[in-house]
């Protein structure tokens, strides 16, 4: 546990404990790396069964499509962080390592958070509507730790666009590759 962080954790409003400025934050600074295993999403699907929950209380942050990290293990002090909507830290990923970072200058005494906005699947029932309801009680508060609808078919939009742009690509380098066949060699 490192001394020199600009935070302390302590009892939070929001949900059990929380981070709080303990000497004024710059705008843009790096505050601390969010460490633990890192595992797959099957292994964290498997680990944690959601469905069991009550409320989520897990600390796992997805870093891609692969990896998972899972704070539970070897995680440090980012994981008490918590979800707001309107928050004033970001999470910043790096060479597959993810940082929390300002987002704006910070006041000793207020709590960090971040925008969780954890990836919607489109299919989620009121069940889980309910496990991931927010009560950060900003004037933004979407109701919601998962991303907002908007942000998830947009997202869907994105990555279909990315999909298409790949199979165009492909088609094109077939064509190239036609074009670039050495002709039959001629008999002299
Ligand atoms: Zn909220």
């Amino acid at each position: 546990m490192s001394s020199s962080l600009p935070f302390e954790i302590r009892g939070s409003a929001i949900a059990g404990q929380g981070a709080f400025a303990i000497r004024p934050i710059a705008k843009g600074e790096r505050l601390i790396e969010y460490t633990g295993e890192r595992i797959s999403h099957a292994v964290a699907d498997a680990r944690y069964d959601d469905e069991s929950m009550a409320e989520h209380h897990t600390f796992l942050f997805a870093v891609t499509d692969r990896t998972v990290i899972d704070a539970t293990h070897g995680g440090n002090e980012a994981r008490f962080i918590n979800h707001s909507c309107d928050p004033n830290c970001e999470p910043e990923i790096q060479r597959g390592r993810v940082y929390i970072s300002a987002l704006r200058d910070i006041a000793v005494g207020e709590e960090l958070q971040y925008d969780y906005a954890y990836e919607r699947s489109g299919d989620e029932t009121a069940e889980e509507e309910r496990r991931y309801r927010c009560r950060c009680g900003t004037a933004r508060c979407r109701g919601s730790i998962m991303e907002s609808k908007a942000t998830y078919r947009k997202r869907l939009r994105a990555e279909a666009a990315k999909r298409a742009a790949k199979r165009a690509a492909k088609r094109a380098a077939k064509r190239t590759s036609k074009r670039t066949t050495r002709p039959p060699a001629r008999k002299k």
